[in-house]
């Protein structure tokens, strides 16, 4: 391609609205354009990326088995009904009427389409496994839009379910797509982490989420220092505390006037204690009880871990009156000592500990060395607080650390969650009627894109891995109105398209300057310049956006070394 011919609006100056580097050089480089919150056009070289890693996907893909299907984006709610989740997905679902008032959603993901489309066609084990995916576009009235097409509204997802007869073959499908993300992932340049992720509400047995790791990320990453255990925040364990040699001795346990100190700062400053000497009793209220937790002053409790503890659908602080009644204790004030009828489930790291600060549950008082055992009860001691770097591993012995990442794909291990509300079942063997056992797996195809700047760019613009470069090569003509040069230029050109070299001649009536940081902004990794040496010396200068290693070489080498250079790992 000629550059003079190339729609690439390229700007000068960083966007305003602009606050990650990816969106900032995706906008710079003439990649995407805005059309809207959440929205954005691809233009030519935008796509030319976007293709290069759908290319990845469907080769990854399709080499495991998986056949490639094409779903309708507009769903009408029944079907999202039966699988109850026209009312749970909410306000991220886009809904709309037809001419008729039916209603319909545009799909910001396909379960119920794919489980329709198979409970119809699938009839005995003879049909299965099936492995089906498809790359389309995907709709979420997301809260907060943002950061480009890192969040958008309308964005490309490859979207992958998997159909089984066991759960052993479930397994082994859930594998076998976790394997091909690793390659994906790695032949797009990224260093990123498969991490363990909650199953949530959605219930199955396992999950992982692909984290490209970047500080832009908003989602935070457990890890830990020694093994190779890693987590994202909602699911990340912690390891229990070794029992600490020798223990504080009981004091006598005290009241304490406490005048208005609610928080644990405002406690704590006022009895000159370090927050962590402070017990937060939290009452919580599922679908058919109310429990007390136990946290430490300077922890925080995971609800996620605590739902999965409790197994209940539903989670949510205690009212204050409930609080009131069932603890007859006052909110602010609560703490353990004297509490009856509320389970009370402490954290971990208070095993070991003596002498803290509670609530007395009268008004404006506190207790000091307040001991569990000889001063109130505990039911139970378990991994509810939210992991800190420092934690103990897991795992093993050594230490958690916290990082940021990107989630660019998440698999699932579904079970029976569609199947058995969808009633996709199939005849086995034996004759009976059984649940078709699924996964589900994704990758956020744009969202990707944005990723690999993270990782893969400079002060001066982007540096493409050249598996996903829209060209592998850019030939920067110096001076159009040179004619040696020129003439050199297109030559070159014409011999990487003959040697099927995907190529981009700046062939623009623009400075040298421009050409420069253009070039440098765009980011394909080989550049040839062709200016005054080439008329002087007969050489090219032939170079690497990445490391800005450059080679003299002779005209008729060049073909030769930029073959070489492009094979490279
Ligand atoms: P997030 O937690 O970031 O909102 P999610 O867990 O809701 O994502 P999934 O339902 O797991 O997303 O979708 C599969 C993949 O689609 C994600 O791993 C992510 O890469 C991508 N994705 C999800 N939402 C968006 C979005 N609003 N814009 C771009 N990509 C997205
Ligand atoms: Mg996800």
């Amino acid at each position: 391609m000629r550059m003079s011919q190339l729609f690439l609006p390229t700007l000068f100056e960083d966007p305003k609205e602009a606050e990650l580097v990816s969106h900032r050089l995706m906008l710079r480089a003439g990649l995407i354009r805005r059309l809207a919150s959440g929205i954005y056009s691809y233009l030519p070289l935008g796509n030319m990326v976007l293709q290069k890693i759908i290319g990845i996907v469907k080769e990854e893909m399709e080499h495991i088995g998986y056949q490639e299907v094409l779903l309708p984006a507009l769903q009408p709610k029944e079907l999202w009904e039966e699988s109850g989740r026209w009312e749970e997905y909410g306000e991220d679902m886009f809904k709309l009427r037809d001419r008729r008032e039916r209603e319909f959603g545009l799909g910001p993901t396909h379960e119920e389409v794919i489980t329709d489309l198979v409970r119809r066609e699938v009839r005995s084990y003879r049909d299965l496994p099936l492995f089906l995916y498809q790359i389309q576009t995907k709709f979420r009235d997301e809260m907060r839009p943002r950061f480009g097409v890192m969040r958008g509204r309308e964005f490309i997802m490859k979207d992958a379910y998997s159909f089984d007869c066991t759960s052993q073959d479930a397994d082994i499908s859930y594998q076998n797509v976790y394997n091909a993300y690793c390659q994906i992932f790695a032949r797009c340049g990224l260093r990123f982490r498969a991490v363990e992720a909650d199953t949530g509400l959605i219930g199955g047995s396992r999950s992982h989420e692909f984290m490209v790791l970047a500080d832009a990320g908003e989602d935070i990453i457990v890890s830990c220092t020694a093994c190779n255990y890693a987590a994202n925040l909602q699911k990340a364990e912690i390891g229990e505390e070794k029992d600490r040699a020798e223990k504080e001795k009981m004091d006598d346990l005290t009241l304490v006037e406490t005048p208005n100190m609610k928080t644990v700062e405002e406690v704590a400053h006022f009895l000159h204690v370090t927050p962590n000497k402070l017990i937060k009793t939290l009452f919580y209220e599922t679908e058919d009880r109310l429990v007390g937790c136990l946290i430490r002053g300077d922890q925080q409790l995971n609800l996620a871990k605590l739902q999965r503890l409790l197994g209940c659908s539903i989670l949510r602080m205690a009212d204050e009156s409930i609080i009131r009644r069932v603890a007859n204790t006052i909110p602010g004030f609560s703490g353990p000592i004297g509490l009856q009828d509320v389970q009370l489930i402490a954290d971990n790291s208070l095993r070991n500990g003596r002498n803290f600060v509670v609530g007395a549950n009268k008004p404006n008082m506190h207790y000091m060395n307040a001991n569990i055992g000889r001063d109130f009860r505990v039911d139970t001691f378990q991994d509810i607080r939210i992991a800190t770097s420092g934690d103990p591993c897991p795992r093993c012995e050594a230490k958690l650390k916290i990082g940021k990442g990107i989630e660019v794909g998440h698999v699932f291990k579904l079970d029976k969650k569609y199947s058995r509300s969808m009633k996709a079942t199939f005849l086995d063997e034996d004759g009976k009627e059984k649940d078709i056992i699924m996964g589900c797996y994704g990758i956020g195809i744009t969202r990707l894109m944005a990723s690999i700047i993270e990782q893969n760019s400079d002060e001066l613009g982007i540096i493409w891995p050249i598996s996903v470069s829209p060209y592998e090569v850019l030939i920067l003509l110096v001076n159009i109105q040179d004619k040696i040069q020129k003439e050199g230029a297109f030559e070159l050109y014409e011999d990487l398209k003959k040697e099927k070299v995907e190529v981009l001649l700046d062939d623009r009536e623009e400075s040298p300057g421009k050409k420069f940081k253009d070039a440098d902004l765009i980011g394909i990794p080989i550049r040839v310049v062709i200016g005054k040496r080439m008329k002087e010396e007969g050489v090219f200068e032939v170079s690497l956006r990445r490391t800005r290693e450059r080679f003299l070489v002779k005209k008729e080498e060049a073909v030769g070394k930029v073959k070489e250079l492009k094979s490279l790992p």
